[in-house]
C-alpha cells in the first residue's frame, strides 16, 4: 500500500527549491541521450585542444550541415546558414529567422581558448647538454600542475618565405611527448617552503625537448643544433622561424571518462569547449527557419581578458551584425538591443575537497545540471555583467517549459572568488546576456571533469533557447 504522503511533504514540495542529482530525476532515455551526446563531445575534444583547432573543426562541421562562409552571400533569406570565420580563431554560426533583426536575435557565446604554455618567440637553449623551450603561460593556470606531465606541441610556423606549416606532435600513439621537470622531494626542502603559487614560477616552465647531440665535434649547443636540424629535416623550419610561430603547448592526455559508473569526463580544455561543443549541436540542430534569427559566437582570447581582434572585445561580432541587418532599415545597435544572449561559459563546481572557498547554498554541483550565474564578479559585484530579475525569468520560462535541469551558482563566497566571462562584452553592446554553462572540477588545470548530464542539458538549454 503506497503511503500518504505529509502535509510538510506536499508543503516542502511546493514552496522549497530543490537542487539535486538529476540521476534521480531522468528517465533511462534520458540519461542515455546524454551518455551518447558526451561521446560526441569527447570525439571533438580530442581534435579540438587549440583556439585554431576547435575553429577548424567547427567549420567542416558547419559546411557538413550546410552553412556557406558569409563572404559568399550577397543578400539573406530567412533559413540561410552562414559563418563567418575571424583569422581561423573564432567562429560564428548564424541560422536567418522568419523575424525582422528589429525583433533581436538570439545569441549564444562561448570561447574557444584555454589556459595553456605558450612558446616565447625565441624558445630554443640548451643548458646542461639538454635543450628546452622557453614558455610564457596563457591565462590563470596553478604553475605547478603543468609540471611532470606528458605535453604536445600544436601550432602553426611562418617560414622565412611566407608558407605556413602546421604542427601536431604528440598526440598520435607513437610520438614524443615533452615534460616540465620538477625537483625531486629528497631535495626540494627549499623549494617546498616557496608558497604554493610560486612552487614552481614563469621562468621555470621550460619544456624538455631533447638530450642527444648533433655530433661529436668540440663544438658548443650541439644538442640544441640537432634538434634544430631535426625540426629542419620534417618541417622546413629554422629558428628564426620561431619568431613567426604561435605554438602551443597543451596536455598530451586523451579525454576519459571519470569513475567506476562513467558518469564524468576528465580532459584537458573543458573551458570552454564543453559549452562551445553544445552551442554548436544547438545551432546545427535548430530549426529550418527559426523565428528569431540564431546566432552562436566562438570566441578567442577570452582567458586573457577577451583582448586582441580574435577576442569579444573587438568590432568583429558588431561587425558580423552588419551584415545580418543590410538592405534593412533597422540598425546594429537597434538588433542588438532586442536581443537576448546565453553566455556559455563554465562555473567551479563545488569541490568537497576543498569546500572553504564554496558557499554551499549558492554554488553549483556535478550532475545537478546546467547552471546558470546571475553575475560572475566578487567583493561587491565588482568587474561583472548582472542579469536582470526580467531576464533570469524569461530563461527561467524557457528552461522549465522544455524540461531542462538547471541549478544557480556563483563562483566562490563573496569576498574570495569571482571570474570574468564573455558576458560583459556581450551586455556592454546593449544585449541582454546572462552565462549558462556547465560547472568544471579543478578547473583550469590540465585535466577538468565535468559531469555528463550537465554537459546534455546545458545542450538542452541552448537548444530550447534557440527554438
Ligand atoms: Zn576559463
Amino acid at each position: 500500500m503506497a503511503k500518504e504522503k505529509s502535509a510538510s511533504s506536499i508543503l516542502k514540495e511546493k514552496l522549497m527549491m530543490k537542487n539535486e542529482n538529476i540521476f534521480k530525476n531522468t528517465t533511462l532515455k534520458q540519461q542515455k541521450d546524454a551518455l551518447d551526446f558526451c561521446e560526441g563531445y569527447k570525439k571533438f575534444l580530442a581534435v579540438a585542444k587549440t583556439e585554431r583547432e576547435a575553429c577548424e573543426t567547427v567549420e567542416k562541421l558547419a559546411i557538413d550541415a550546410g552553412f556557406v562562409n558569409v563572404e559568399k552571400k550577397k543578400t539573406l533569406k530567412p533559413g540561410d546558414r552562414i559563418y563567418l570565420n575571424n583569422r581561423g580563431k573564432a567562429i560564428i554560426l548564424a541560422v536567418i529567422g522568419s523575424d525582422s533583426p528589429a525583433e533581436g536575435f538570439r545569441i549564444s557565446a562561448a570561447h574557444i581558448d584555454s589556459p595553456r604554455l605558450d612558446l616565447k618567440p625565441n624558445p630554443l637553449y640548451e643548458d646542461s647538454e639538454m635543450a628546452y623551450f622557453k614558455t610564457h603561460y596563457y591565462g590563470g593556470i596553478k604553475k605547478y600542475q603543468w609540471t611532470s606531465i606528458p605535453l604536445a606541441l600544436h601550432g602553426v610556423v611562418i617560414r622565412g618565405d611566407g608558407s605556413k606549416v602546421n604542427i601536431c606532435i604528440g598526440e598520435d600513439e607513437g610520438d614524443p611527448v615533452f615534460v616540465i621537470n620538477d625537483l625531486l622531494p629528497h631535495l626540494a626542502k627549499e623549494q617546498s617552503k616557496r608558497t604554493l603559487s610560486e612552487g614552481i614560477q614563469g621562468e621555470e616552465l621550460n619544456i624538455l625537448v631533447g638530450s642527444r647531440p648533433f655530433n661529436n665535434d668540440p663544438d658548443s649547443d650541439l644538442i640544441k643544433l640537432n634538434i634544430l636540424n631535426i625540426l629542419y629535416e620534417k618541417y622546413g623550419i629554422t629558428e628564426n622561424d620561431f619568431i613567426t610561430a604561435e605554438l602551443e603547448a597543451v596536455p598530451a592526455f586523451a579525454p576519459k571518462d571519470i569513475g567506476f559508473d562513467r558518469s564524468m569526463i576528465g580532459a584537458y580544455g573543458h573551458d570552454d569547449r564543453v559549452c562551445a561543443y553544445p552551442a554548436v549541436a544547438a545551432t546545427l540542430n535548430c530549426a529550418k527557419v527559426p523565428k528569431k534569427t540564431v546566432i552562436t559566437i566562438l570566441a578567442d582570447k577570452e582567458e586573457i581578458g577577451s583582448e586582441g581582434n580574435t577576442g569579444l572585445h573587438s568590432v568583429f561580432f558588431k561587425h558580423f551584425v552588419e551584415r545580418l541587418v543590410k538592405g534593412t532599415n533597422v540598425s546594429v545597435l537597434d538588433a542588438l538591443s532586442k536581443s537576448m544572449c546565453l553566455s556559455a561559459d563554465v562555473s567551479g563546481a563545488y569541490d568537497p575537497n576543498f569546500p572553504e572557498p564554496f558557499e554551499r547554498r549558492n554554488t553549483c554541483f556535478v550532475n545537478h545540471g546546467a547552471v546558470i550565474m546571475k553575475y560572475t564578479g566578487a567583493r561587491g559585484k565588482g568587474d561583472t555583467s548582472d542579469a536582470s530579475a526580467e531576464l533570469m525569468g524569461e530563461i527561467r520560462q524557457i528552461l522549465d517549459s522544455n524540461k531542462v535541469k538547471w541549478q544557480v551558482g556563483e563562483l566562490g563566497k563573496v569576498d574570495f572568488g569571482g571570474g570574468g566571462t564573455v558576458a560583459k562584452e556581450l551586455a556592454a553592446l546593449g544585449i541582454d546576456v546572462v552565462d549558462l554553462g556547465v560547472p568544471v572540477l579543478s578547473m583550469h588545470s590540465p585535466f577538468e571533469v565535468v559531469g555528463k548530464m550537465d554537459v546534455y542539458m546545458t545542450y538542452l538549454a541552448l537548444k530550447a533557447f534557440f527554438k
